[in-house]
């Protein structure tokens, strides 16, 4: 049974390269075939993959769908809507002097990738990189989070149930089976996660001269204008900031906010977290918890920091940290200095907006830039003063979810991106090919 051997990285590798090989992964109908097939594991295993994320994360069943599984199964359908017209032939002009010839440029599938996931999104950060890399016609292992047990082991036991065996592998472990993993030749690595392991990864990539995406994190600032609706931008940050209790890597990680914007906007946050998550979040149906209990002690040792406005409150044992805001935060507080990843929102005020980008321009270039402002002014010079993997006008996260837009970072966010076309660049060799007849 290819299941019960499969844990041993070099066996694992030496059978998805064989199976790449014998060509069976490259028609069109193939691809197809295993896109309807992790669909069918998504809509058919919802039940088991709900029940996996609310054990880990404590995951409403609603987030849940709306992060995870609704998102991959959307990345898929646009994936198969469009896969045949992403594959086509791109014809490329021919200079006179080589006619006649014919030029065209082709997609070609690199052969075996590494998907390495972090616990956050487990399943979405699992899954829609392996919709790209079977869709560029690649044979996939998938290494989980070890922090998300449940939904590792839930992706461990259906995928082989569902997709081509000899061809997706789900490999799960912790650092030692990850390094052993990073011993192998890949033709492609995507990791998910932060920078210290990315480079970790791109060290052992470079062995073998592997490409690599590395989709990281990193501090995403929200600015706010005067003039801005303080009411609809509090909510706007509120939900990106505190679904699955802040540990998304776009979330929003502190507010810039501009002039005397800052006092309004406090008590606007303060009332957007009671209309997400009641007088009590802790006994909100809706409200995530905090993965473990490290990052939980990592988290409330930053609540020192500013005046508390919402928030604070926090029990070690239910790994449950209350949706916080913070306000008088000064930019070298300890939150200050790392990406904060948990529900802690600080306030920080600027004088202007030239102010607002000497910030962000000072600091590592965000993964996400937020701001909420009417001016069309504002946004043309955040887009042509500032860098960021996404930059994102009146919402927060949603760009995520816009199949058509690239998702990746820049500088320590990362490299490399992501989603729909961009997966299949991402997973494909694009190969140059020039055809001139003998005659
Ligand atoms: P994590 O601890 O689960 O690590 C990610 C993966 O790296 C896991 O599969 C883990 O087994 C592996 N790993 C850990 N240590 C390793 C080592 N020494 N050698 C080899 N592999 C190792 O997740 P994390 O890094 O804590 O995730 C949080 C970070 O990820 C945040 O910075 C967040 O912003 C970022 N993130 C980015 C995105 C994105 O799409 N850009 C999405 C989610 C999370």
């Amino acid at each position: 049974m290819v299941d019960a051997v499969s844990t041993d990285p070099a066996t694992v590798v030496a059978r998805l390269r064989s199976t790449f090989a014998s060509g069976r992964t490259r028609p069109l109908a193939w691809r197809l075939a295993q896109l309807g097939a992790l669909r069918a594991l998504l809509t058919e295993q919802s039940e088991e993959f709900l029940a996996a994320l609310r054990a880990d994360l404590g995951k409403s069943a609603a987030e849940a769908y709306r992060g995870e599984i609704g998102f991959t199964v959307n990345e898929l359908d646009h994936t198969v809507a469009h896969l045949e017209e992403w594959l086509a032939p791109a014809p490329a002009a021919v200079p006179a002097a080589f006619l006649p010839a014919d030029a065209h440029v082709v997609r070609d599938p690199l052969g075996v990738v590494l998907v390495i996931a972090p616990w956050n999104y487990p399943l979405q950060l699992a899954l829609a990189p392996l919709v790209g890399a079977l869709a560029a016609g690649n044979t996939a292992v998938v290494k989980p989070s070890e922090l998300t047990p449940a939904t590792s082991a839930a992706m461990a036991r259906l995928l082989p149930r569902y997709l081509d065996r000899e061809a997706v592998a789900v490999v799960e472990g912790a650092v030692a089976e990850t390094t052993a993993l990073l011993e192998q030749r890949f033709d492609h690595i995507f990791y998910t996660g932060n920078g210290t392991v990315g480079r970790i990864v791109m060290a052992a990539a470079a062995r073998h001269l592997t490409p690599v995406t590395l989709e990281l994190g990193g501090k995403s600032p929200a600015v706010v204008e005067p003039g801005a609706d303080l009411a609809v931008t509090a909510q706007r940050i509120a939900r990106g900031k505190f679904q699955n209790a802040g540990q998304t890597c776009v979330a929003p990680d502190y507010v810039l906010a501009i002039g005397d914007t800052a006092t309004a906007l406090e008590a606007e946050l303060a009332t957007a977290v009671g209309a997400l998550y009641g007088e009590d979040p802790a006994s909100s149906p809706e409200y995530g918890r905090i993965v473990n209990e490290r990052h939980h002690d990592r988290l409330t040792a930053l609540l020192g920091d500013g005046r508390v406005v919402t928030g604070g409150g926090h029990d070690r044992a239910a790994r449950y940290l209350a949706p916080t805001v913070l306000a008088d935060v000064s930019p070298e507080a300890p939150v200050m200095q790392a990406e904060i990843f948990g529900p802690i929102l600080p306030i920080l005020t600027v004088p202007d907006l030239d102010a607002a980008i000497a910030f962000i321009n000072e600091r590592d270039k965000p993964l996400a830039l937020y701001a909420f402002t009417d001016s069309e002014r504002t946004k043309q010079r955040l887009a042509e003063e500032t860098s960021s993997g996404g930059l994102v006008f009146g919402l927060t996260v949603s760009h995520l979810a816009v199949p058509e837009l690239p998702f990746g970072g820049v500088g320590e966010s990362g490299m490399g991106r992501y989603h729909g076309k961009y997966s299949i660049d991402t997973f494909s060799h694009t190969k140059a090919v020039l055809d001139k007849p003998l005659g």
